[in-house]
């Protein structure tokens, strides 16, 4: 370190300290400097104009100083006390940043998320405000730490006095808990969520439990199968034998889409002028399973409910295109976004991200219309592919990269720059609330061509598949509302806007016509309270399939349908 310092131009300085003064110091930097977010929140629910207020505060102050010292005696010993004191000045400086600025808060599922991202998506979160806050509230204070010398005592001295301050921290802490006990129970039962806030130990926590479930999964076996009683119905294979048509779903998983921008749900811009041309229906009333993709993504194909789900072992269970799959349905999923986390671990798969399209594609990424590139060409590779499926129906997944964020304006193509001007710097918070909508809306825009473009398609292939499209996003997206930005939020913490999403059905009259689904009935259930829930028996519905997995009240096509014609 001496000589890396020297190096650096700087000449030996006279600092010096002892372990146990230099572990307080850094315990009581942190909780003042990096834990903005955690006391703006607290300080939100205590009153400092009474003494038991103060005092509280004043005692919350002392806790977290002393746990922290706490758990950095812990890790003292002389080899690795600098570089720990470094990281963890480093590590809080980074939570602390994305805590204030975005109302980011790190739990298990963001950091799967973060684990489960591309490195392209990852680098548009990282801009100079970011590198800044680092350096200064992070680096620096590090480099004061690498400066600094440490005195230490012969061994049994230095480790005597090391225990006697772990002890007195540790008792200050337990005492000063217990003093407050009454208002603790009384706030922490209330505000479950402020222990979530507190930085670094959460995020370490989360990182720890993230690990741990992730090494659980593994020790647990092999996948379960699920549905392996799944096939297509009798009267939907008449019905379908009558018309002699393939059946072609497509479902669109959605990114970052908020309902309450999408002009078909009632938004005052016009965001969805081709969709609203189109003829479908736009269930304005349905909720997320999560507020992250990580976490969304695989619950919208999972037969489990939200209540019942948990991202922990949820991938110990096949999933609907498995049960798809067992039936004799072909099924394809096509990305433009990161990966299908996991649920199309046994089905097809195909990345469009990187495809050279001198049009829709840059170096980085391409438009979402990538997802319609020789798609029918696709379609019959796939079936092909499959001679042992029984009829060539087809399920065909399309993830867009729809509106991720932050950088909205990368979403969209030159002809989408409708609503202007528009924020096109990566930090949101940066950028004024007006200009942040517009660049968001105009995402927005084009994900209304998009799938616009994909009923164009499936019109196209009429002669071949009836056809029926289901869009829903995974999850919403905080545009400065409340000082929020971005997604992620826990759940039951979690705004509006990071889980109402939009889910918009189209349905070609072939399909009608073959199966008597209703659209007229489908239109008068729009404000019907749905969630990701309904996907699963939904999709299984429209392919007639029968199963033990599949729940008939939660298929949101079911109610409508009327008679099956036959010939
Ligand atoms: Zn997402």
């Amino acid at each position: 370190m001496k000589r890396f310092i020297r190096g650096i131009g700087v000449s030996d300085i006279n600092l010096n300290i002892s372990a146990p003064a230099l572990l307080w110091f850094c315990a009581l930097y942190i909780v003042l400097v990096d834990n903005q977010y955690f006391w703006t929140a607290l300080l939100k629910l205590v009153d400092l104009s009474t003494w038991s207020g103060v005092s509280f505060g004043l005692g919350i102050f002392a806790i977290l100083t002393c746990i922290f010292s706490v758990i950095f005696h812990t890790f003292s010993a002389k080899i690795i006390l600098k570089p720990m004191l470094m990281l963890m000045l480093i590590l809080s400086a980074s939570v602390g940043y994305f805590q204030t600025k975005y109302g980011v808060i790190v739990d298990k599922s963001m950091i799967q998320n973060v684990v489960e991202t591309d490195y392209k998506e990852a680098s548009e979160l990282i801009g100079f405000s970011l590198l800044f806050h680092i350096a200064l509230f992070g680096l620096l204070p590090a480099l004061v730490i690498g400066l600094v010398k440490v005195r230490y005592r012969p061994f049994v001295k230095e480790s005597l006095i090391r225990l006697l301050s772990l002890l007195v921290a540790a008792f200050l802490a337990a005492f000063l808990i217990w003093a407050n006990y009454k208002n603790f129970v009384l706030i922490g039962r209330e505000h479950r969520e402020l222990r979530l806030f507190v930085n670094p130990t959460s995020p370490l926590y989360e990182a720890y439990k993230f690990t741990k479930s992730q090494y659980f999964i593994t020790a647990k076996g092999p996948v379960q199968a699920i549905g392996l009683d799944a096939h297509q119905g009798a009267q939907y294979l008449q019905a379908r034998a009558a018309d002699g048509k393939k059946t072609l779903v497509v479902l669109v998983v959605g990114e970052t889409a908020r309902a309450k921008d999408f002009s078909l749900n009632g938004y005052a811009r016009e965001t969805n002028p081709e969709l609203s041309r189109d003829n479908v229906i736009s269930f304005n009333n349905t909720y997320s399973c999560g507020t992250s993709t990580a976490e969304s993504v695989p619950c919208m194909f999972s037969h489990f409910d939200r209540v019942d789900y948990s991202s922990s072992d949820a991938g110990q269970y096949e999933n609907l295109l498995d049960v798809l799959s067992h039936s004799g349905v072909n099924v394809l999923w096509r990305d433009n976004n990161s990966g299908c986390k996991g649920v199309c671990e046994r089905t097809s798969f195909e990345d469009v991200s990187n495809l050279p399209d001198p049009k829709l594609c840059s170096t980085a990424e391409c438009f979402d219309e990538i997802l319609l590139h020789q798609l029918q060409e696709k379609l019959q590779e796939t079936i092909q592919k499959n001679p042992q499926k029984n009829n060539g129906d087809i399920f065909l997944v399309l993830h867009q990269k729809g509106s991720h964020g932050p950088a909205y304006f990368k979403r969209y193509p030159e002809a989408f720059r409708r609503f202007t001007p528009e924020c096109t710097d990566g930090a949101p918070q940066n950028c004024q609330k007006e200009t942040l909508l517009n660049a968001y809306d105009n995402s927005i825009l084009y994900t209304d061509h998009f799938l616009h473009q994909t009923i164009g398609f499936l019109k196209g292939v009429s002669g071949e598949y009836n056809a029926v499209m289901l869009y829903a996003s995974d999850h919403g997206e905080s545009l400065g509302e409340n000082g929020l930005y971005l997604h992620g939020l826990p759940y039951a913490l979690s705004p509006d806007e990071q889980r109402h999403v939009p889910m918009i059905a189209w349905v070609s009259n072939g399909y009608s016509a073959s199966f008597g689904l209703d659209q007229q009935c489908l239109k008068k259930h729009y404000n019907q309270p749905y969630s990701h829930d309904n996907i699963f028996h939904s999709m299984l519905g429209l392919f007639g399939v029968q199963t033990n997995q599949y729940k008939q009240d939660h298929d949101i096509f079911r109610q409508c349908v009327t008679t099956i014609k036959s010939k």
